[in-house]
C-alpha cells in the first residue's frame, strides 16, 4: 500500500490519549516545580530568605556568601523532588532556548560520591558558547560568553533537571541573548515612566511592564507530518493543493474542541501550572487545526520566560498525543496563519495601570499623557517596530489572510479618538486662558468613564490596538521570542517619555503651569504623530496606498527591514536608552541576516528535493500509464484525444518544474558565493525565494489532476482535520 495511505490509516487509528485527572486541584499544586516564594521561605533561613527577596524585587546584589546559601537550600529542593542535574536556561539568538546539563552528583576524591551546587555554580556558568550566533562579537573581542543568573525569574525542574533562568553574555558584556535586552530595556521605560508619573503622583516609586502573550498553533497528526519533508525540516508546507473545505465554513472558530486535542490540552495546561505558567484561555482559532492557549499577563520578563517554556513543553507533550505542534508563522496556505498577540501595558509600584482610564480628572489627564507619547513613539519607530516582528517566517504571514498588514499603524477606538480630536482642536484661545479644570473638561479628558470603552469597537486588522486598558501588539509571530518586540516597544516608549518630560519640564521653568505644560505638549504631539492613527481596515489595498501617502513604512522585503535597526535615530534611541550599543546592533542584524538566508536556503533544498525526488516521478509515472492507455486506443483504431490533453498538461508542468528547479539552484550559487550577509540575505529574498510559489503552482496543479491512488504525500484535508 502507498506510505501515504498507511500513514492515514495510522492517523485514523490514533486514538485519544487518556490523561490522567491530577488528584489535586489546580490551586494545591499551581507552581510546585518551581522555586517560588512560598518554597524559598521554606528551604532558605531567615537572612538569605530576605537577602534574596530584596534582590528580586530591588535588584540589590547578592554576595557570594549569599549565593552559596540560596544554592544550598535551591540543591535541597531540587533533590527532594526528584531532581539530580541542573542547568543554566537561556535564550540565545537562535530562537528557543539552550540548556546544557550537569550533575549534581560529583566524586568527592575519596571515592565516595556527593551532591555538589555551589553559589558559585548557581551564579555563572561558561557553555563553550562558540556555536551560538553572535554575530561576529566573539570573534571581534574574546572568545568566551558566559551566563549568569537571573534571580528575578524563578528557577524551576523540567523532568529531572533544575533550569535556572540566566543571561548570556560575551565575556567584555555585549548581549548575546534576548534576556539582557529585554531586561536592560524594561528598566528603561521604568525610569522614564516614573519620572513622568511624578507630574501626578510623587508617591510612585517604580513603572512595571506586564505582558500577557496569546499562542496560537497548528496541531497535526505525527504520521502525516512525518511523511511530509517540508513539514519535517522547515515547520511548514512548502506544496499543497487547497482542500475543498477549508476555514470558509467559519466552523472551526470557539467550535468544539475534539477529544484527541482537548486531552492534549489538559495535559499541557496541567504541566504550565505546576510550572508557574498561569494558563487561563484555550480555544479553537478560525483555521482547521488551529488552536489558542493564552495566560493571565505577567510581569514582561518572567511572561517571556513562561512563553519560551511553554513552546519547548508543548512539542514535549504533543508527541504524547501522537501530534507534532507547528509554530511556524504560516504553515498552510490559503488560511489562517498563526500570530503571538503581545499584550503590553505599564503599571506603578502603587497599583496604578498607566493605560487604564482612571477615575479623577489628574489620572485621566495621566493616563491621556501615557496613551499619546505611546502612540508617538510607535510613529517615531513604526519602521523599526516592524523590523523587530520581522523574520524569514513571520514575512509569509504579514499582510496575508486574517494577519496584520505589514504596515504599523495605531488602533484606538471611537472613544479615544474623539477625546483626542477635541484635545488637539482645542484653540490656542483656551490654552491662553488656561485653566485645567475647564479646558480638561471640554476636551472630554476629565469625563473619560473609568470603566472604559465599549469592548466591542474592536479592530482586527489592526497590528497595534489599544484595547481598553493595553495595547495588543498583534503583528508578533507565533515562533517569536515576544522580547525582540518588547524590547523595541519599551525602548521607544521610554526614550519618547524621556522626551517628552524635558519638553514639559523646560516649559515650567519658563513660567508655565505644569498642567498647562502637560496639554501643550500633548497637543503637540497628537498633531505630529496623527498620521500613525488608524481606525479603517488594515487589509484593504486603499490603506497600503494611504499609508504610503502618509509616510509610513511600507517595506516588506525582510532583509530589508532589518536596516533599521541602524538606522540613525535607532541607534541613538537604543544608544541613549541604555539597551543596545552600536556593536550589538551590528551583531543583532548580522544574525538576522544569516538566520534569514539560511531559512530560505533550506526551504529551497526541500523544495527542490521534493519536486525532483516526489512529484516529477509520480508524475511520469501516471503520464506513462496514459501514453500506453493512448497509444493501445490508436491501436485499436479507437479516436480519441482526452487523454493527449491531460497527457501534454502533465508534461509542460513537470518540464516547467525542472526547469524552475534548475534556475533556483543557479540563484542560490550565485548567492553562496556574496560574502557579505546583507547582500546574500537580500540575494536570497530578491532572487530564490520568488521560485517558490511558482514552483508550488505547478505542484499543485500537478496535484489536481494525477491519480489519487499515486500521489506520494499526504493532502490537506489529510493533514487539516483531525478526527
Ligand atoms: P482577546 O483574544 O480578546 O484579545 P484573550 O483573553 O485571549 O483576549 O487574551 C488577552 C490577554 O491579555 C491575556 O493574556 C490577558 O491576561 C492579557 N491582559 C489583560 N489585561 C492586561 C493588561 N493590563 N496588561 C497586559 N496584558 C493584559
Ligand atoms: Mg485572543
Amino acid at each position: 500500500m502507498l506510505l501515504r495511505f498507511k500513514m492515514v490509516e495510522a492517523a485514523l487509528n490514533h486514538r485519544a490519549v487518556e490523561v490522567k485527572a491530577p488528584a489535586a486541584r489546580p490551586s494545591e499544586y499551581f507552581g510546585e516545580k518551581v522555586f517560588g516564594r512560598s518554597v524559598m521561605r521554606k528551604y532558605l533561613d531567615k537572612p538569605t530568605y530576605e537577602a534574596l527577596l530584596n534582590t528580586m524585587d530591588n535588584g540589590t546584589p547578592l554576595s557570594l556568601e549569599l549565593a552559596d546559601s540560596v544554592a544550598a537550600g535551591m540543591r535541597q529542593w531540587a533533590l527532594d523532588n526528584g531532581a539530580d542535574h541542573y542547568t543554566h536556561w537561556f535564550q540565545p539568538l537562535t530562537g528557543g532556548t539552550a540548556e546544557k546539563h550537569d550533575s549534581f552528583s560529583e566524586p568527592d576524591g575519596k571515592g565516595f560520591v556527593i551532591e555538589t551546587f555551589s553559589g558559585k555554580v548557581l551564579a555563572q556558568q561558561e557553555p563553550d558558547a562558540s556555536s551560538f550566533p553572535n554575530g561576529g562579537i566573539r570573534n571581534t573581542f574574546e572568545a568566551r560568553g558566559y551566563s549568569a543568573w537571573d534571580p528575578t525569574s524563578p528557577a524551576f525542574i523540567v523532568d529531572t533537571t533544575l533550569c535556572i533562568p540566566t543571561v548570556f553574555i560575551a565575556y567584555t558584556g555585549e548581549a548575546l541573548d534576548y534576556k539582557v535586552p529585554l531586561l536592560r530595556s524594561i528598566s528603561a521605560v521604568d525610569k522614564a515612566a516614573t519620572a513622568v508619573c511624578h507630574y501626578f503622583d510623587k508617591s510612585v516609586s517604580s513603572v512595571h511592564t506586564f505582558l500577557g502573550w496569546e499562542q496560537e498553533y497548528f496541531l497535526v497528526d505525527e504520521s502525516l507530518w512525518a511523511v511530509r519533508p517540508d513539514l519535517v525540516l522547515t515547520g511548514r508546507t512548502l506544496h499543497g493543493h487547497e482542500s475543498a473545505k477549508n476555514q470558509q465554513l467559519e466552523d472551526h472558530y470557539f467550535g468544539a474542541i475534539p477529544t484527541r486535542v482537548i486531552n492534549f490540552m489538559k495535559e499541557l495546561e496541567c504541566e504550565c501550572l505546576k510550572l508557574g505558567i498561569p494558563v487561563k484561555t484555550r480555544h479553537n482559532e478560525v483555521a482547521p487545526n488551529q488552536f489558542e492557549l493564552a495566560p493571565v499577563y505577567e510581569e514582561a520578563n518572567l511572561a517571556n520566560d513562561h512563553n519560551q517554556l511553554l513552546m519547548t513543553i508543548m512539542d514535549k507533550i504533543a508527541r504524547r498525543h501522537n501530534f507534532r505542534v507547528l509554530l511556524h508563522e504560516k504553515p498552510f496556505k490559503g488560511i489562517n496563519g498563526s500570530g503571538k498577540h503581545n499584550n503590553w501595558s505599564l503599571g506603578t509600584d502603587t497599583g496604578v495601570n498607566l493605560f487604564g482610564p482612571g477615575k479623577t480628572p489628574s489620572e485621566n489627564l495621566q493616563f491621556i499623557t501615557f496613551l499619546v507619547n505611546v502612540i508617538a513613539a510607535v510613529y517615531k519607530h513604526n519602521g523599526l517596530l516592524k523590523a523587530s516582528i520581522m523574520s524569514a517566517t513571520n514575512s509569509h504571514r504579514l499582510g496575508a489572510n486574517e494577519a496584520p498588514p505589514a504596515i504599523i499603524s495605531a488602533f484606538l477606538g471611537s472613544q479615544i479618538s474623539s477625546v483626542l480630536d477635541k484635545l488637539e482642536r482645542s484653540g490656542s484661545d483656551d490654552a491662553l486662558r488656561f485653566d485645567a479644570k475647564s479646558v480638561l473638561k471640554m476636551s472630554g479628558v476629565s469625563q473619560i468613564p473609568s470603566i472604559l470603552l465599549d469592548n466591542t469597537d474592536r479592530n482586527r486588522t489592526s497590528p497595534f490596538a489599544f484595547t481598553g486598558n493595553r495595547f495588543e501588539f498583534r503583528a508578533v509571530g507565533s515562533s517569536d521570542n515576544c522580547a525582540e518586540a518588547m524590547i523595541t516597544l519599551c525602548t521607544a516608549a521610554a526614550e519618547q517619555l524621556t522626551a517628552f518630560k524635558s519638553e514639559v519640564d523646560a516649559k515650567i521653568e519658563q513660567g508655565v503651569k505644569k498642567e498647562r505644560a502637560i496639554y501643550e505638549t500633548l497637543k503637540r504631539l497628537i498633531k505630529e504623530c496623527k498620521v500613525i492613527h488608524f481606525d479603517g481596515n488594515g487589509y484593504s489595498d486603499e490603506w497600503k496606498q494611504e499609508a504610503l501617502r502618509r509616510g509610513l513604512d511600507c517595506e516588506t522585503s525582510a532583509p530589508l527591514l532589518f536596516d533599521r535597526y541602524l538606522d540613525e535615530q535607532s541607534v541613538k534611541m537604543f544608544g541613549d536608552m541604555g539597551v543596545y550599543n552600536k556593536v550589538e546592533l551590528e551583531a543583532r542584524t548580522e544574525v538576522k541576516w544569516e538566520t534569514y538566508t539560511k531559512k530560505i536556503q533550506i526551504e529551497a533544498r526541500v523544495l527542490g528535493d521534493i519536486t525532483m525526488n516526489n512529484i516529477i516521478p509520480v508524475a511520469s509515472k501516471y503520464e506513462a500509464i496514459l501514453l500506453d492507455k493512448a497509444y493501445k486506443m490508436k491501436e485499436l483504431g479507437i479516436n480519441y484525444d482526452t487523454d493527449l490533453e491531460l497527457i501534454k498538461n502533465i508534461q509542460s508542468h513537470t518540464s516547467e518544474l525542472q526547469r524552475l528547479v534548475y534556475e533556483m539552484i543557479e540563484a542560490r550559487k550565485v548567492a553562496n558565493r556574496v560574502e557579505n550577509q546583507r547582500q546574500r540575505a537580500i540575494l536570497y529574498h530578491d532572487t530564490v525565494e520568488v521560485f517558490f510559489d511558482e514552483i508550488r503552482t505547478h505542484i499543485d496543479r500537478l496535484e489536481e489532476v494525477i491519480d489519487d491512488q499515486l500521489w506520494p504525500l499526504p493532502k490537506y484535508r489529510e493533514l487539516l482535520f483531525i478526527k
